[in-house]
């Protein structure tokens, strides 16, 4: 960890940061001076490359392993950078994953990890972060949501349900602690080159995005970069879309 931080720094949590989209998102916020916690579950070797790479460009962080389906282990985190830094700033609950299958074909657990992975984990890591938050009177909360969560997609119930999921819990949350200068929004991206997509056939999904393309972790860092600025004061229990134009 830096000894360089002052105190006027703000501090960043992001989830799931060893690699693609929360990965982009550390580097960017660490790049305007944020002091960036990055959290990972199992991949420390990617989550300690990330942060390499933020200390080689000037940036500052700390590596922070939990499982976010773990409210425990998630709270200790949270309590841990209370302890360290006084204060959150940024969350960006970022950390998912997916199982795809056709409803009938769907196993209890198929729905379940992913329910508790993308949607119970932001109930796990932000419900702490919000009570300190109150206090400042600021806040950025930005969920990473997906474009199948708006629209729906064939293979993926158990997918679209925890991310639209999402999207109400971010729009409900907003408004309970708008008052206190605290924004929550979601960014909703369409098909974005990880390793999460890895295995679908991405030349035929080139075809159906009106852009041609797919997107890159970068292009959603710079829409959650924006939303965590303080130009972004008025923006509160938005989705905004990140998908070459598909929706
Ligand atoms: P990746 O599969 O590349 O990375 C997933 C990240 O989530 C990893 O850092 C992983 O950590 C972390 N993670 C998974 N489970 C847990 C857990 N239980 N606790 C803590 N961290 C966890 O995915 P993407 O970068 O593509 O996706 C990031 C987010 O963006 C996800 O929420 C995803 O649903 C969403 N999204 C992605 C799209 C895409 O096309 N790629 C489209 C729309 C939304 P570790 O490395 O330690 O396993």
């Amino acid at each position: 960890m830096s000894e360089t931080k002052t105190d006027n720094t703000q501090i960043a949590l992001v989830t799931g940061a060893s690699r693609g989209i929360g990965k982009a998102i550390a580097k960017a916020l660490a790049k305007t001076d944020r002091f960036v916690y990055l959290n990972f579950n199992l991949n420390r070797e990617k989550a300690d490359t990330t942060l390499k790479e933020i200390i080689s460009s000037g940036g500052n962080g700390a590596l922070l392993q939990f499982d976010v389906t773990n409210q425990e282990e998630s709270e200790k985190a949270i309590e841990k950078i209370i302890k360290e830094q006084g204060k959150i700033d940024i969350l960006v609950n970022n950390a998912g994953i997916r199982d795809d299958k056709l409803m009938v074909r769907m196993k209890k657990t198929n729905w379940q990890t992913v329910l508790d992975t993308n949607l119970t984990g932001f109930f796990n890591v932000t419900r702490l972060v919000v009570k300190n938050m109150l206090p400042k009177r600021f806040g950025r909360i930005i969920n990473i949501s997906s474009t199948s969560g708006q629209i729906g997609q064939a293979g993926q119930v158990n997918y679209s349900a925890s991310k639209a999921g999402l999207i109400g819990a971010t729009k409900a949350l907003s408004r309970e602690i708008a008052k206190r200068n605290i924004t929550v929004n979601s960014v909703a991206p369409g098909f974005i080159e990880t390793e999460m997509i890895k295995g679908l056939s991405l030349e035929k999904i080139a075809d159906t995005i009106p852009a041609g393309r797919l997107g890159k972790p970068e292009e959603v860092a710079a829409t959650v970069l924006f939303l965590c600025s303080k130009d972004a004061g008025y923006i509160t229990g938005q989705v905004i879309g990140i998908n070459g134009g598909i929706l």
